[in-house]
C-alpha cells in the first residue's frame, strides 16, 4: 500500500451522436459521435475527493439541452458504489467549473466542502448571453445545480498547493473565465484532471494544423494557449474529460505497462 494519491474515472452518463465539433474548435463540423461525461475518484490518505460531479437525469438533461443516456450503473450512487465508495464519505468535492454537465448531482454529497473559483462562481450567476444556457440560466423554472450547496461552497482563488496532501488546483481557463483542472502527484508522475480544458485527448496531442486543439465550446482563445502551456510545464499525464479513452483504465497511475 503506497501514500501516493490514486485517481478513480467513473462514467456517469453518455452523450449520444454529440456533434464533435462542440469539442474540437473548427473540425469536423456535422460529425456526431458518443461521449461519456466522467467524474473522477481521488483516493488520498485519510480523504476521498471528487472531481465534477456530473450531469443530472436524463430527462432534464435531454430536455434542456441534448441528449443524455444515463443507465442505472451509470447513475452517480451506483458508480461510486462500484469502487466501494458512499456519497456520505466524500470529503471534498472539487467543481472544476460550473457548467451543468459537471455540477449536477451535488447534493448527494452530504458531507462535503465544495471548491470552486472565485471568479467560475462570480460568472456564473451573469455570463455572457451566448452561453447562459450552459450555466442552467435563462430557462424558467430551472435553477443552476450547485444552488443547491451554496452553503458548502469555499471558493478559492487562482492555484493551491497541497489542498490535500499532493493534490493540487490548477486554473486553466479559456472554456470558461474560472476553470480549474486538479493536478495529482502519483506514484508515476503528476496527473493532471484537465476537464473541459481538455475534453479529448485529441485536444491535447493536437493535429497537423495546431500542437493542441481548443474545445469548440470557449470564452477567450488566449486564455485557452495559455492553459496549454501552463498544462505542458506541469503534467506528465492529462486526463481528458470526455474521452472514452479515458475509461479505459480502471485507476490512474496506470502501473502495469
Ligand atoms: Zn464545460
Amino acid at each position: 500500500m503506497s501514500d501516493f494519491p490514486i485517481i478513480i474515472p467513473l462514467c456517469v452518463g453518455v452523450f449520444p451522436k454529440f456533434e464533435v465539433s462542440s469539442f474540437l474548435y473548427g473540425r469536423h463540423q456535422g460529425k456526431k459521435e458518443d461521449f461519456p461525461c466522467i467524474m473522477f475518484v481521488i483516493k488520498a490518505g485519510t480523504h476521498t475527493i471528487v472531481v465534477d460531479t456530473g450531469p443530472y437525469d436524463e430527462e432534464k438533461a435531454t430536455k434542456l439541452h441534448v441528449p443524455l443516456k444515463r443507465p442505472q450503473e451509470m447513475e452517480p450512487v451506483q458508480a461510486l458504489k462500484s469502487i466501494g465508495v458512499d456519497s456520505d464519505e466524500v470529503d471534498l468535492v472539487i467543481l472544476s467549473h460550473l457548467h451543468w454537465d459537471h455540477c449536477g448531482n451535488c447534493k448527494m454529497f452530504k458531507n462535503a466542502t465544495f471548491l470552486v473559483q472565485k471568479d467560475e462562481l462570480q460568472y456564473a450567476v451573469a455570463p455572457n448571453p451566448v452561453q447562459q444556457t450552459q450555466y442552467d440560466l435563462g430557462f424558467e423554472g430551472v435553477q443552476p445545480s450547485w444552488m443547491e450547496v451554496l452553503d458548502q461552497i469555499q471558493t478559492v482563488d487562482g492555484d493551491v498547493d497541497d489542498v490535500v496532501k499532493g493534490v493540487h488546483l490548477v486554473k486553466l481557463p479559456g472554456h470558461t473565465p474560472g476553470l480549474m483542472g486538479v493536478a495529482v502527484e502519483t506514484q508515476k508522475g503528476v496527473h493532471v484532471i484537465a476537464s473541459d480544458c481538455i475534453p479529448l485527448n485529441v485536444n491535447w496531442l493536437g493535429d497537423a494544423k495546431q500542437k493542441h486543439i481548443p474545445n469548440g465550446i470557449h470564452i477567450n482563445l488566449e486564455d485557452f494557449q495559455y492553459s496549454f502551456e501552463k498544462l505542458e510545464r506541469i503534467a506528465n499525464v492529462v486526463l481528458a474529460s470526455h474521452d472514452f479513452e479515458t475509461l479505459k483504465h480502471k485507476q490512474y497511475p496506470v502501473l502495469d505497462e
